[in-house]
């Protein structure tokens, strides 16, 4: 039976997003990674292991996620998933754009990480390397074809906008193909990339999905899916008149560690110098005023602060100025699984 469910903030796990450099082979047009905020070095294996000691406590309730970046352009990437296993994390995954340099297939066994997660945004080559760049559509399907073949479970992420968002009807054949264990759907965000340089407000408006796109088709894909037994997560995004808002920055544990030794518990603050924590002499310590948990406490009436801060294109009003929805915390998802 097909189950959907809204995965409440956990409150006894913590998820830990590592990103070991910013370095990639790639140029995707909505790449998040802003080197002027995060940094531009490669941390050397000292400074990962002693970051991952940083974390270690309780560590088999934390789930570690090692991204970048592209983190397997990183040649220490094995003997930092080696260390993690000994500080016993409660899950590892490497997520990958599928180009897996320096050959991390051979160098990692299929019991040292839970997942590699795989990036594709398009349903067709076309579509994927307009936005991801020439070649990567293909590299990534063999890399999954490959991870498969040699026993690793695999993961895919796909990010919607208004560049992808039509043919997302197109994906359960693929995905069916593909033979991964989880699909995760995100939504863009206008950070790093596609919310700098040349881009007008009317080109970032028009990546971002309308309501009514994102409400009639991601659902009714993501069930499809699911129909194959497998796991799709996407995140709830616009939030209906009974639902309640939460702050993931309030009532989950979530780190967003970057080389620079920011640690932001927000996504969306990551192009700021808003973290609420930092690296120093490898302990983490919070950090000054004012930062983003100063903006997790505010109440307004569209939901999310970020969101009305950095993205206030999805939102609408009604004609008495008032917003007609709420949006949701980026970090809360809906989660279809065939039990
Ligand atoms: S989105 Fe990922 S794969 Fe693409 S350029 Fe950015 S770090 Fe590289
Ligand atoms: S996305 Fe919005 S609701 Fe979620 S943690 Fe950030 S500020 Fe809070």
């Amino acid at each position: 039976m097909i189950r959907t469910k809204t995965v409440a903030f956990s409150k006894n796990s913590t998820n830990i997003f590592f990103h070991i450099l910013t370095k990639c082979n790639l140029k995707c047009r909505h790449c998040y990674i802003n080197p002027g905020q995060h940094g531009k070095n490669t941390l050397p294996l000292s400074v990962i292991t002693a970051w991952l000691e940083a974390f270690a406590r309780n560590s088999n309730s934390k789930n570690l996620i090692f991204l970048g970046g592209e983190p397997t352009l990183h040649p220490d990437l094995p003997a930092a998933v080696e260390y993690a296993r000994t500080l016993g994390f409660g899950s590892i995954t490497i997520d990958t754009n599928g180009y897996l340099f320096h050959d991390i297939l051979s160098k990692i066994k299929p019991d040292e990480v839970d997942y590699f997660s795989f990036s594709l945004d398009g349903a067709i080559r076309e579509t994927n390397d307009r936005i991801r760049g020439e070649g990567s559509f293909d590299t990534c399907i063999a890399g999954i074809r490959q991870a498969n073949s040699m026993g690793f479970a695999t993961s895919l992420i796909f990010t919607a906008s208004s560049a992808n968002i039509h043919e997302v009807d197109r994906l359960p054949p693929l995905i069916k193909y593909l033979g991964i264990d989880r699909f995760f759907i995100q939504i863009i965000g206008l950070r790093g990339r596609s919310a700098k340089g040349k881009q007008t407000r009317i080109r970032r408006q028009k990546l971002q999905v309308e309501k009514s796109q994102w409400l009639n088709s991601i659902p009714r894909v993501a069930r499809r899916i699911a129909e194959f037994g497998i796991t799709v997560t996407y995140p709830k995004v616009f939030l209906g008149p009974t639902e309640n808002f939460e702050c993931a920055g309030l009532v989950a544990d979530n780190y967003f560690v970057f080389p620079n030794g920011r640690v932001y518990r927000c996504p969306l603050c990551e192009d700021f110098a808003l973290h609420s924590l930092i690296l120093k002499n490898n302990r983490l310590v919070p950090a000054e005023k004012l930062n983003e948990r100063d903006l997790f406490q505010l109440n307004i009436a569209e939901g999310c602060v970020m969101n009305k801060l950095i993205q206030p294109d999805n939102l609408s009003y009604d004609g008495a100025g008032e917003p007609e929805y709420k949006i949701a915390c980026c970090l809360l998802k809906e989660e279809i699984r065939n039990d």
